[in-house]
């Protein structure tokens, strides 16, 4: 197949973009690198040895997008093209709302008038809000905790309203829970910019003494030792779950959780950390960080089911992959 693959330079999207072309998948990446670098599909056609055609575009602007989608015969579309920071939603929802939501219209329409069938959609464990765990596809949505959830629970409803009205669509609604690690080969892996908001790349940058210690937020919640419990799915795996969902023929609205189904807490990933790879990581407990729910993981039988996919990397996996990619990109600048 052809994929068009908005967002393709970034951190899911670099490895999404490895899985397609080992699978023998045509990429053409639309990205406007506002949160990543055009070298980073360099090393993915140097993991790949195949090439990655790139435009650089911002998926917002119907114009360009028309423009990409007139040159090629896509077979589907990938959409990770968004803003993802959960603080900073909550500080500019309009960037979010904007960018998020009006790039899933843009390219939705574009492929109503190219006649694109087949859309794949970046979405979020966010969407169950405090459900109780695991979190099941057929769970009623609660509302989620910023307007960067909500920006993914609108999107879901917007193309689940376009198959409503275009019964011949298949949309993909994949609900990513934690991705972390990085490609085993340490040339692609999490890159943010300034100090990281996320976990394991704050691990990894206190583990190359470029922080001074990990602030966990809060130790007690209800879990197994009082810190936050996640459900944290190594990149690749999450990478290959996208072939395996474009493999599905279905017509209609599929959605499935993209997870491990396992927990594991703060104080967890951390001690997996330092085994893996024989480094001590410094913490302190502060406050709890306004927003967090104590457990999210996944029921992941809907994927291993019907799209024959399961997570197969464990947390050894990730925290290896994950420090190697710092130290090979991090650890001297
Ligand atoms: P990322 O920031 O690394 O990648 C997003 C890419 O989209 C970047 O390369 C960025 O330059 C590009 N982009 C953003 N807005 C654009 C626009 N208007 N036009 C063109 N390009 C644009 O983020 P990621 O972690 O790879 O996440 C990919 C998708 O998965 C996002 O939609 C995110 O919300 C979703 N998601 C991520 C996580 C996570 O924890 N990383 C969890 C659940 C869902
Ligand atoms: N967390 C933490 N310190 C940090 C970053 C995160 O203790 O510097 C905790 C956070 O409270 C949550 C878990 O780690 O329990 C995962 O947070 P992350 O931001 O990586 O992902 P989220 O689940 O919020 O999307």
């Amino acid at each position: 197949m052809v994929i068009l693959v908005p967002g393709g330079a970034g951190f899911i999207g670099s490895h999404t973009c490895v899985a397609l072309l080992e699978a023998g998948h045509e990429v053409v990446v639309a990205d406007n690198l506002c949160n990543s670098k055009a070298e980073v599909l360099d090393r993915v056609a140097t993991i790949t040895g195949k090439k990655v055609t790139f435009y650089q575009i911002d998926v917002t602007d119907a114009e360009a997008v028309n423009a990409v989608m007139a040159k090629h015969s896509f077979n589907g579309v990938i959409h990770f093209a968004g803003f993802k920071a959960v603080a900073e939603s909550v500080e500019k929802p309009l960037l979010y709302y904007y960018n998020n939501l009006v790039s899933t219209m843009v390219l939705a329409q574009a492929c109503l008038k190219h006649g694109v069938k087949r859309f794949v959609f970046s979405s979020s464990a966010t969407v169950y809000g405090a459900n109780k765990v695991p979190f099941v596809e057929t769970m009623a949505l609660l509302p989620p905790a910023s307007p960067y959830g909500h920006t993914k629970a609108m999107s879901e409803r917007i193309l689940m309203d376009l198959v409503e009205a275009n019964p011949d669509w298949s949309v993909m609604l994949l609900r990513y829970f934690n991705p972390v690690g990085a490609h085993p080969s340490g040339l692609i892996g999490e890159a943010p910019t300034g100090i990281p908001n996320n976990l394991m790349p704050y691990i990894t940058r206190v583990a190359a003494g470029k922080l001074a210690r990990l602030r966990i937020f809060g130790n007690d919640y209800p879990t197994v030792d009082g810190t936050g419990v996640r459900d944290y799915i190594h990149v690749v795996d999450l990478a290959e779950g996208h072939v395996a969902a474009l493999n599905k023929p279905a017509k209609g609205v599929q959605i499935y959780n993209l997870g491990t189904g396992r927990g594991t807490s703060v104080l967890q990933l951390v001690h997996a950390f330092e085994e893996a790879n024989g480094i001590k990581v410094p913490y302190e407990i502060v406050a709890r960080r306004p927003g967090d729910i104590a457990e999210c993981y996944a029921d992941v039988s809907k994927a291993e089911r019907e799209l024959g996919w399961k997570a197969k990397r464990g947390l050894v996996d990730m925290c290896r992959d994950a420090w190697r990619f710092e130290k090979n990109y991090y650890v001297k600048d």
